[in-house]
C-alpha cells in the first residue's frame, strides 16, 4: 500500500484554518494529529478531540520521555506533536494533517524531508483582527499578542511550499485540495 503524505499546515491565530480543516477532514483519507497543549480548552473544545489538555507537569513528563516529534512554545503555552501516531497512520496510507506554529514546522522540516508545508494567510492584518474580536474567546491582551505573533509568522510563510490565501472559504478549500492532488500525483511519489 501506497504510505500517507504528511502535510503539515500552519497560520496565524484568525486566520481561518480550523474552517478550512474542518472541510478538508470530511474525508476519510486524511488522519488529523491531535497535539498536546497546555493552553486552558475554550468553551466548545474537548478533550483528545482538539487537543490533549496536560498540565505543565504532566507535558514536561512526555518532553523528558521523548514521546514529542516536536514541540514548541507559543504565547506562553506549549504545544506538541505526539510521535506514536503519524507513522502509524502514513503506514496505513491516509494523509497525516499537523497543524503547528512555524517553529514547530521548521524542527519537522529538518526531521522529515519529505513533509509538505502549507501557509495559510490572512487577506489582510484588519481582517485577522476583526476575526479575533469576533470569535470572542480572548482577552484584548491576547488579542493583541496574537497579532503580533501573526506579524512575525506571516514573515516565515518563505520557509513553506504552498501558501493559502483564506479570503473566500470555498476558494482556500479547492486550493488546499488542489495542493494535496498535485502531491499525490507527483512521479517522484510513485518511484
Ligand atoms: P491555539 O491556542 O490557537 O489552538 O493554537 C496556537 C498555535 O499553536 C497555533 O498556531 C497552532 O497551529 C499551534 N499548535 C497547535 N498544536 C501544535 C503542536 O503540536 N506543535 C506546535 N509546534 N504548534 C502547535
Amino acid at each position: 500500500m501506497e504510505k500517507g503524505i504528511l502535510f503539515v499546515v500552519s497560520a496565524p491565530a484568525g486566520c481561518g484554518k480550523g474552517t478550512i480543516l474542518g472541510q478538508i477532514l470530511k474525508d476519510e483519507k486524511y488522519y488529523y494529529s491531535v497535539s498536546a497543549t497546555t493552553r486552558k480548552p475554550r468553551p466548545s473544545e474537548q478533550d483528545g478531540v482538539n487537543y490533549r489538555f496536560l498540565d505543565k507537569a504532566e507535558f514536561e513528563k512526555l518532553i523528558a520521555e521523548d514521546a514529542f516529534l516536536e514541540h514548541a512554545q507559543y504565547c506562553d503555552n506549549y504545544y506538541g506533536t505526539l510521535k506514536a501516531p503519524i507513522e502509524e497512520n502514513l503506514a496505513k496510507g491516509k494523509h497525516v494533517i499537523l497543524e503547528i506554529e512555524v517553529q514547530g514546522a521548521m524542527q519537522i522540516r529538518q526531521l522529515c524531508p519529505d513533509a509538505k508545508f502549507i501557509f495559510i494567510a490572512p487577506p489582510s492584518f484588519e481582517t485577522l483582527r476583526q476575526r479575533l474580536e469576533h470569535r470572542g474567546t480572548e482577552t484584548p491582551e491576547v488579542i493583541e499578542k496574537r497579532v503580533n505573533a501573526a506579524k512575525k509568522e506571516l514573515e516565515m510563510k518563505i520557509n513553506y511550499d504552498y501558501c493559502i490565501i483564506n479570503d473566500i472559504l470555498d476558494d482556500a478549500v479547492a486550493d488546499f485540495k488542489s495542493v494535496v492532488r498535485a502531491e499525490e500525483l507527483k512521479i517522484s511519489r510513485k518511484a
